[in-house]
């Protein structure tokens, strides 16, 4: 039998301004969670703060000082979904851009543990913890182009696949949930124009942000001793990171 819906947990998302946040956020909210909606383009979290009836807070994980105002303003929590990240370019390794990678990992990898850091001691208070990751298949695979992106969701396998093993034998679950394709603002991002993204999914049937929103609301409304330790979801196009079946 599902967990008891959301009422009156708290569930806060990061990069809530757009795509698998935010999508996170509404299907939280239809579950019953109080929700937290952060990004830095908090303007955007606030009308979907509205449109739930949630609250939208600042947030860049980069940030210290805005982490730690922003786990001062949520107060208790129970549910803490991690998607604020994304890649930039696609070099390969030879051209490697070393300020593109560092700002991958400062966003993908320490701006995860930074927030998990400092909601955690909420988190152990609501007695009944999950800590659900946006990992993705570049956490372990790789394709050609995709190297600075790969490393840091590799880490973040890495990391997620620890706090597992310290958070044993407490009442916190831990989900990581690795996604291929889904067509989000994380190509515009990535490549710089509507254009260019637009050609990734070309002949394809990607995933949405609601699809993997879903995946989240299940794991969360899961009795408390089931957890879904990592959730890989693909459109049915994609084989791997590197294998995409297109219609001509
Ligand atoms: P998206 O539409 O570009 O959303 C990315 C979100 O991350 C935005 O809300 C952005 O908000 C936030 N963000 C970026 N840097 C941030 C920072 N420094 N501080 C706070 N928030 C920050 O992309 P998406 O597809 O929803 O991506 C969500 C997660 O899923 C990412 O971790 C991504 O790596 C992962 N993922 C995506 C795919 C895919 O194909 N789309 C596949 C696998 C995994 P602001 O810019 O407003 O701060």
């Amino acid at each position: 039998m599902a967990e008891a819906r959301g009422t009156g947990r708290t569930a806060v998302v990061t990069g809530a301004s757009s795509g698998i946040g935010a999508a996170t956020v509404r299907a939280l909210a239809a579950a019953g969670f109080d929700t937290v909606a952060g990004a830095r383009r908090v303007e955007r979290c606030e009308e979907l703060a509205r449109e739930v009836g949630g609250r939208a807070l600042p947030l860049d994980v980069t940030d210290a000082a805005s982490v730690a105002a922003f786990a001062e303003a949520v107060g208790d929590v129970a549910v803490v979904v991690h998607s604020a990240g994304g890649a930039l370019g696609t070099d390969k390794v030879e051209d490697a851009d070393p300020e593109g990678w560092a700002q991958m990992y400062a966003t993908n990898v320490i701006g995860l543990t930074r927030v998990h850091r400092a909601l955690l001691p909420a988190v152990r208070r609501s007695g009944n913890g999950h800590v659900v990751v946006l990992g993705s298949i570049a956490g372990f695979e790789v394709y050609p182009g995709g190297s600075g992106y790969t490393a840091a969701k590799h880490a973040v396998r890495a990391v997620v696949k620890t706090m597992r093993q310290e958070l044993l034998g407490e009442p916190i679950r831990v989900t990581e949930v690795a996604p291929g394709m889904v067509q989000t603002e994380f190509s515009v991002v990535r490549l710089g124009s509507e254009e260019a993204a637009a050609k990734v999914y070309e002949g394809v049937t990607p995933l949405t942000a609601e699809d993997i929103a879903d995946v989240i609301a299940f794991a969360v409304t899961r009795p408390a001793h089931v957890d879904l330790d990592h959730v890989v979801v693909r459109p049915v196009q994609q084989a791997d990171a590197a294998h995409v079946h297109r219609r001509s």
